[in-house]
């Protein structure tokens, strides 16, 4: 045995003398034993070599990635629970999710808490019919409006690089529990968690996890409560970090969602039809170069979190009806970089792009007025986030769009 070392060639390129027991340490690391002659050889042939470090870790990724992070990291205990799912992007979920958080008793629940079934929604959209609020109602969606938007303002000061979208989830929850209301999302058709966390190429649903934010990502919260018997919803996108705002790509895609939100909404009054905040919605859209979701749509709002009016946001689209004084609904666009298809992860919510590209949503819980429409949802002078410009490239020329 002892001569096997003696039988080894010098990796090194210009080099035919048999190999010593001069091993690289980053081959070594890599699981592969590179031998050379000397140190000298070893010194002479580095630029060379170290080519193999690259092509050696990418054979090694591809190999085993799968089933390396399939099994909990024995470090941290995290792992991915899809490893052998084709992920349309670069983000994955980040496992184990954190235990179920309790709702005190004293606080009311909607119906489906237990068992995740809405049957009260199932048996109104039987029926088709759009419920007009009185007066009484419409302060009850007010109010919870109002709680729902100083939830989301509390999780968005949450955001920074190295913060887990769990967190973002425990700060929510306990913000909820503040004001005496159950967060909507918590066992809604079995959601596991009490808000929706979509980064980058998720489109929507995304599960709170341990993945933490990252200085160039985006992050979408979507919250939403239950409170004195009535639902209110929202959602922003932020940047986390600075290195997302100065990315002209993520910029394009957050400042064109919240622009078709803002243009849908102004269309809302009294017989406006529904099926028209979608033509406005994709022709701004189109004319920053971006897509319209399809699968996904805006949905009437009270004591019943999702129910009739369906608000589809993309143009021509045949949703049949007319606005009300005393409706409540949403309108939350869903704006795509690439391709508007979508594709569900095998958690069965978490909603991303089809081509892994980036997306972004805004959400405000709309009502319709004798002359117009009140945002239930609107932003405070103090509400963190809010539109920002166009960043500089660095060759000095503005992206794109005048
Ligand atoms: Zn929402
Ligand atoms: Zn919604």
């Amino acid at each position: 045995m002892a001569d096997a070392a003696a039988k080894r060639k010098c990796k090194g390129a210009d080099c035919d003398k048999d190999a010593g027991t001069m091993v690289c340490p980053k081959c070594r690391d890599l699981g592969v034993d590179s031998y050379f002659c000397s140190q000298d050889c070893f010194t002479r042939n580095w630029s060379t070599h170290k080519a193999v470090h690259k092509k050696q870790s990418n054979l090694l990724a591809n190999l085993l990635a799968p089933k390396v992070t399939a099994k909990p990291d024995p470090d941290t205990g995290l792992y991915n629970p899809f490893p052998t799912f084709s992920f349309t992007g670069p983000l994955r979920p980040v496992y184990p999710l954190s235990e179920r958080r309790e709702v005190p008793k004293s606080i009311p629940h909607p119906d489906y808490w237990k068992d995740g079934q809405p049957r009260s929604e199932q048996a109104w959209r039987a029926r088709h019919k759009i419920e007009i609020l009185d007066k009484d109602q419409q302060e009850g969606m007010r109010k919870v409006c109002r709680l729902g938007r100083e939830v989301l303002d509390i999780a968005a000061a949450a955001i920074k690089p190295g913060v887990t979208t769990d967190y973002i989830d425990k700060i929510v929850h306990e913000a909820c529990l503040e004001r005496n209301s159950y967060p909507s999302p918590l066992n809604y058709v079995n959601f596991p968690k009490s808000v929706c966390t979509s980064l980058n190429e998720v489109i929507c649903h995304g599960i709170p996890d341990q993945r933490p934010l990252e200085d160039g990502d985006i992050v979408n919260i979507d919250v939403t409560l239950y409170h004195g018997g009535f639902h209110g919803d929202l959602n922003e996108t932020y940047y986390v970090g600075d290195k997302a705002k100065a990315d002209p790509e993520s910029v394009r895609v957050v400042e064109t969602a919240r622009e078709c939100l803002d243009e849908a909404i102004k269309l809302v009054k009294p017989g406006a039809l529904f099926r028209e905040y979608g033509n406005v919605i994709e022709k701004h859209a189109k004319s920053k170069k971006c897509s319209v979701i399809r699968t996904y749509c805006g949905h009437g709002i009270n004591s019943l979190f999702h129910c009739e009016p369906n608000i589809p946001h993309y143009a021509k689209n045949k949703a049949v009806g007319a606005a009300k004084p005393g409706m409540c609904f949403t309108i939350e666009p869903m704006i795509a970089l690439g391709s508007y298809r979508d594709r569900t992860w095998p958690d069965d919510w978490t909603s991303v792009t089809i081509d892994g590209k980036r997306t972004a949503q805004f959400e405000h819980t709309l009502l319709v007025t004798e002359d117009g429409v009140e945002i239930l949802t609107a932003r405070t002078s103090t509400s963190p986030g809010g539109p920002i410009p166009m960043p500089i490239e660095s060759n000095g020329e503005v992206k794109a769009e005048a």
